[in-house]
């Protein structure tokens, strides 16, 4: 089996323990670019999530001689032309997320749909093999008045995904890991990196 150093395109501590969990037990060495010494100093001018990962991706590649992966998601609500989507980091961004929750709700006033999905892209890069793969998971499911609970992140109190009756705020880790974007995505990925490693 192959040995690969990875750096993860992200500022975000959370994302790099999630990754150093799913590649437990693989042959892979996994770093920050803080670990590396670079900043993530681009802007995700994309209109998709796969174009905003293909150019965080692209940019860590470009400075450094390492597999890189870089991910980005978001929530897209139908009745508001899949809004936030790409902006759903930057939507009300200094604001906690239960205005943004209120925000959200109050634009779907009215609005009989109330489906949404979450979507994930996840890129990889290994530019000396001139690899470049892209994967993507999406949930679907509809949104809600907020229901906090101990589990999930951002927009969770407001998504019951479909098959649930409860929104992934309420639903144990393991449960949304199961079904969530993320999930679907690190798992083509990790199929991918099986072979990948032979
Ligand atoms: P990213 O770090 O650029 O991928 O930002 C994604 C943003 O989308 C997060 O800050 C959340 O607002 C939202 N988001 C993505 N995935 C989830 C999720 O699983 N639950 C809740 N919100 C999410």
């Amino acid at each position: 089996m192959k040995k690969l150093d990875i750096v993860i395109a992200t500022g975000n501590k959370n994302k790099i323990k999630e990754y150093k969990e799913l590649f437990k037990g693989y042959p892979i060495n996994v770093t920050s670019i803080k670990d590396e010494g670079i900043t993530l100093d681009v802007e995700e001018t994309g209109s998709t999530f796969i174009e905003n990962s293909l150019i965080k991706a692209r940019y860590v590649a470009s400075k450094l001689d390492k597999v890189v992966i870089a991910d980005d998601s978001g929530l897209c609500v139908h009745a508001l032309d899949d809004f936030p989507g790409i902006y759903s980091a930057r939507f009300k961004e200094n604001e906690p997320y239960s205005s943004k929750h209120k925000a959200i709700l109050e634009m779907l006033e009215g609005k009989e749909d109330k489906s949404a999905h979450f979507t994930c892209a996840i890129v990889f890069i290994d530019a000396k093999e001139n690899v470049e793969k892209t994967f993507e998971g999406k949930c679907y499911g509809r949104i809600i008045e907020p229901i906090e609970g101990p589990y999930g992140f951002g927009y969770d109190p407001i998504f019951v995904p479909n098959g649930k009756e409860e929104p992934f705020s309420v639903l144990p880790d393991e449960v949304k890991n199961d079904i969530s974007h993320r999930g679907v995505a690190t798992k083509l990925l990790m199929d991918f990196l099986k072979d990948y490693l032979k």
